[in-house]
């Protein structure tokens, strides 16, 4: 690989990117058919398209798409996934990926981490992902943030919403040195003494399942929708990349959770191109 040397001074658009896997899910698959949808509810006529930053994400070229990865099922998955945002990054551009679960943030990483020195990730999710191995899975989307931390692809894991801390995944965290903010002890989102660059990591499960049903693990008492946004305002920038992770629409019967997921996507898009 040549050498690649970012431009921390400047940051080019964000590029959407769709990861239609779901194999590496423990309990549910349905997570490969979220990207269309996430995308068909943030084009919908039944908003407009600025955010909450007052950025107007409509404009044209202010973000660009790059469609989805094809044929996920495949053993080279994450290899594809792992080039496909090496090749973006090394644009000077910042991947915005849609999953998919959340196995697929470990390829992300891997192709973010080589190249971009002292990220600070962090991470929404009901569970930590820490687990050594899932079931004999290693890529298990239980697993992700153990082997991003292994590996050591960020200077730091920073977890917000955390609400399923078992003892293995306490002791990992212990051993990576993770920072949670469980859900019984959240900071005010300005409070969270964080450092830029920032990468994102999104799992929709982070938000009660009131809020955002179309999840395959349902944890009741979760992050309201508002809570969530108001964190990912408060972050510090630079925010050089974003995924959004675990929409099932298998159990979003209403379609409320596409809306929910085009609502966080507006407002990760929206506080990267503000910031
Ligand atoms: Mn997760
Ligand atoms: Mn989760």
């Amino acid at each position: 690989m040549k050498p690649f040397k970012p431009n921390l001074a400047k940051w080019g658009s964000p590029v959407l990117l769709g990861i239609p896997l779901d194999h590496n899910s423990s309990f549910l698959r349905g997570a490969a058919q979220a990207p269309p949808l996430i995308r068909e509810a943030f084009h919908s006529d039944h908003w407009n398209k600025t955010s909450e930053t007052r950025v107007d994400l409509g404009a044209r070229g202010i973000f660009e798409d790059a469609g989805d990865l094809a044929v996920m099922e495949s053993p080279d998955a994450f290899t594809r996934i792992e080039d496909a945002i090496g090749k973006i990054v090394e644009k000077g551009k910042r991947p915005v990926s849609l999953g998919g679960d959340h196995s697929i943030t470990g390829p992300i990483l891997r192709a973010i981490g080589k190249r971009i020195p002292a990220i600070t990730l962090v991470h929404f999710d009901a569970h930590p992902d820490l687990y050594a191995d899932y079931e004999g899975n290693p890529h298990s989307h239980a697993c992700p943030f153990a082997r991003i931390m292994e590996e050591q692809l960020v200077h730091r894991l920073v977890q917000i919403g955390v609400r399923t801390l078992n003892a293995h995944q306490n002791e990992q965290a212990e051993k990576y040195g993770v920072k949670i903010f469980e859900i019984t002890n959240l900071p005010h989102p300005t409070h969270l003494n964080l450092a830029g660059p920032i990468y994102i990591s999104f799992d929709m499960d982070a938000l009660d399942p009131a809020f955002a049903p179309g999840v395959s693990h349902w944890e009741p008492g979760g992050l309201t929708t508002r809570e969530a946004i108001s964190y990912i305002h408060a972050l510090p920038g630079p925010i050089i990349g974003a995924d959004l992770v675990e929409f099932n629409p298998v159990h979003d019967s209403t379609g409320l959770t596409a809306t929910v997921a085009a609502k966080i996507l507006k407002e990760l898009l929206g506080k990267m191109i503000a910031a």
